[in-house]
């Protein structure tokens, strides 16, 4: 069975003795969090939330993309967070590549240069990644200066998170 048919007859399982259907779409613990998609990470267990607790908003990297920032501005002023989390983790395939060297690959084994996306985010720096998206999330014009940012490094050795900064650190512009 392939792993999707195989998700498929979870689902049905799944949905058999579902008791969730009246959740409210706004997020309860007013959070959202953007995470990196990498499937040593999950999120909603090591933060120990619920459905409906948060908008968990995942890409390769924990990215404060463009389209990250686009369901960031929606998460708050349309449906109520007010705290944002960022977290990044150890061993992360970020650090393992070049964006040059996969558009080099690409264009090899498709004969297509690329044209969207233009930049795949990749870093050297752990931490210093981290507190680039924070950045961008804090300097942002549509982000209300108030809100709570931060930046938090999983470790998936431990299972632990660490703070990679502190939740009212300046930004120097
Ligand atoms: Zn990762």
């Amino acid at each position: 069975m392939s792993s999707t048919d195989e998700s498929l007859k979870a689902n049905a399982e799944f949905a058999r003795d579902f008791e969730l259907g009246s959740l409210p779409k706004q997020p309860a613990k007013k959070l959202a969090i953007i995470a990196c998609m990498d499937a040593r990470l999950t999120v909603e267990q090591i933060l120990g939330l619920q459905t409906g607790d948060a908008h968990i908003i995942r890409n390769a990297g924990g990215i404060v993309s463009d389209d990250a920032l686009r369901s960031l501005i929606i998460s708050n002023h349309l449906l109520g967070t007010t705290e944002i989390l960022i977290i990044n983790h150890t061993d992360c395939g970020m650090l393992t590549f070049k964006d040059q060297d996969l558009r080099q690959k690409l264009k090899a084994e498709t004969g297509v240069d690329a044209t969207v996306p233009t930049d795949f985010h990749t870093f050297n720096d752990l931490a210093e990644n981290v507190r680039e998206q924070v950045r961008r999330v804090r300097t942002h014009p549509w982000i209300p200066k108030g809100i709570s940012v931060r930046g938090l490094i999983y470790d998936v050795k431990t299972g632990q998170l660490n703070p990679v900064t502190e939740e009212k650190e300046e930004v120097v512009r």
